[in-house]
């Protein structure tokens, strides 16, 4: 019989092993973790969603060119009291792609429309509401201030300048960033290859009527889904049952064509859960069991000929969990992405939320705004580990310390919003 090592110590479990502490199973996944080689040349709308290889710099400015911020009127700064008093005299026009020609001297103006070039010799602007037409003079009602009412050459980026760093994820704007200096490709790197398989005697694919004592797999499809956001190439192996040839076959297949390997199920401590057992031989665990709830029995390792490994445990909140706080992590390292950190908020919580010490919890929430107008954060309800459903209403995590106890309404928490990928 096993007896724990020290019975007042909560994260030490009946075989006496310790528990690993979220924040130490963090920094070994990024220790380990080093970013893939390999790159493509891509047209920038299919560089959406990838990760720039190198650093792109503006070659031009943007703008490239001084222009009005208004339809209106240019003329030089020091010309703003004459404007009011007795008026300017009309010299030409400046319109969005036909630049007026000549020079503005004293006591001269250019009519403008908004992102025309600024004539030689104005360097203000006074919109077309707070002028009089009078046949060729210009009045201004009110004065201003010089150099109102224009846009600078290069106040977006200086030709030059770096436009997009290394390591960025391609959102929309960068599209559009990228095409304001000009640049038609880019290099990005390559995605990562994520295989997964489901493990269990009890799954049924969709699609097959559902036997007795079993479920329909919802894993693999959590995974895809949230693979497909991160911009993983996923490899879906299936549903695997619980044999031990069965799940070496798997493995070897999945190491074969994968830079990542994921599976679902077969880590706890049941007679079936063949998935350790099996790592061991075929590569090494670096990590098994860690101090948090949902997803204790959580594998990280390696498989012989380099890809990477986590074994996610079955229950659908727990795939879902690990994989957004660890798997996620490392798999942007793995790309090159150079992302924030996590944002954490703090909050205080409406309800009262059940937690036994011992261990992280990552609960599940919904953002809200509080009775006195500011943020806080309100439990999705019964937090199962099996209770998928309280992931798909949620908005966000609400982690709770190893050592705190149960949370009284009020308490501040902190709080992760959920980036899009769940
Ligand atoms: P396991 O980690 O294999 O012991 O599984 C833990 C729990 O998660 C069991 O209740 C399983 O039936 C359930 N489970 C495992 N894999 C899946 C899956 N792919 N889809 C839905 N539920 C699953
Ligand atoms: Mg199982």
């Amino acid at each position: 019989m096993t007896t724990k090592t020290d019975p007042h110590d909560c994260n030490v479990p009946a075989d006496g092993s310790r528990l690993m502490s979220v924040d130490e199973a963090h920094a070994r996944i990024e220790a380990l973790i080093e970013p893939l080689s390999g790159e493509e040349r891509v047209a920038i709308r299919a560089a959406l969603g990838r990760v720039l290889a190198h650093d792109v710099s503006a070659t031009v400015d943007v703008p490239p060119y001084t222009n009005s911020a208004m339809d209106g009127y240019a003329l030089r700064g020091a010309d703003l009291e004459a404007a009011v008093g007795q008026g300017l005299r009309l010299v030409g026009d400046s319109f969005a792609g036909h630049p007026f020609s000549g020079s503005v001297g004293p006591g001269e103006c250019v009519r403008i429309m908004t992102g025309a070039m600024m004539p030689d010799g104005a360097d203000t602007v006074v919109m077309q509401e707070a002028t009089t037409v009078d046949g060729e003079t210009i009045r201004v009602a009110t004065g201003g201030k010089p150099g109102m009412n224009v846009r600078g050459a290069g106040e977006d980026l200086r030709a030059g300048g770096i436009a997009l760093a290394s390591g960025t994820r391609l959102k929309p704007v960068d599209l559009g960033l990228l095409a304001s200096v000009g640049v038609a490709e880019v290099s990005v790197r390559r995605r990562v290859r994520v295989a997964f398989f489901s493990t269990g005697d009890e799954l049924c694919s969709i699609g097959e009527p559902l036997r007795e004592g079993c479920l329909f797999d919802s894993n693999r499809y959590t995974l895809y889904g949230m693979l497909t956001r991160f911009g993983a190439e996923v490899i879906d192996l299936g549903v695997v049952r619980d044999t031990r040839e069965a799940i070496e076959q798997a493995f070897r297949d999945a190491a074969a064509q994968a830079d990542v390997v994921i599976t679902s199920g077969g880590v706890s401590v049941g007679d079936a859960d063949f998935v350790k057992e099996t790592l061991d031989r075929l590569g090494g665990i670096d990590f098994w069991r860690i101090a948090m709830k949902p997803g204790k029995p959580l594998a990280f390792g390696r498989l012989d000929g380099g890809a990477y490994f986590f074994g996610l445990p079955g229950n659908p909140v727990s795939v879902m969990v690990t994989f957004y706080q660890f798997a996620l992590p490392a798999l942007r390292r793995l790309a090159g992405e150079q992302a924030k950190p996590a944002l954490w908020l703090r909050a205080p919580c409406l309800s009262r939320l059940k937690k036994g010490k011992g261990r992280t919890e990552f609960q599940r929430g919904v953002l809200v705004t509080g009775p006195d107008g500011q943020l806080a954060v309100d439990t999705t309800g019964s937090q199962g580990s099996g209770i998928l459903h309280s992931m798909s209403v949620a908005d966000c995590f609400i982690r709770l310390p190893a050592e705190s106890g149960e949370i009284e309404p009020g308490t501040m928490v902190d709080v992760q919003p959920f980036e899009g990928i769940v």
